[in-house]
């Protein structure tokens, strides 16, 4: 479990199953977030380029 970066929901990760640079999406605002470490878990916000 982790902490979404842009609306600071929870988003649920599988730390069993995820790899350095999957992308997790938030389910409540839609932010993807890239995997830069597992242990411990660290995500990363990504800045989409409109
Ligand atoms: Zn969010």
């Amino acid at each position: 479990m982790t902490t979404c970066q842009e609306c600071n929901c929870e988003i649920s990760i599988d730390e069993k199953t995820i790899k350095i640079g999957d992308v997790v999406v938030c389910s409540a605002c839609g932010a993807e977030h890239e995997i830069i470490s597992i242990d411990p878990l660290e995500l990363e916000l990504i800045e989409e380029e409109k």
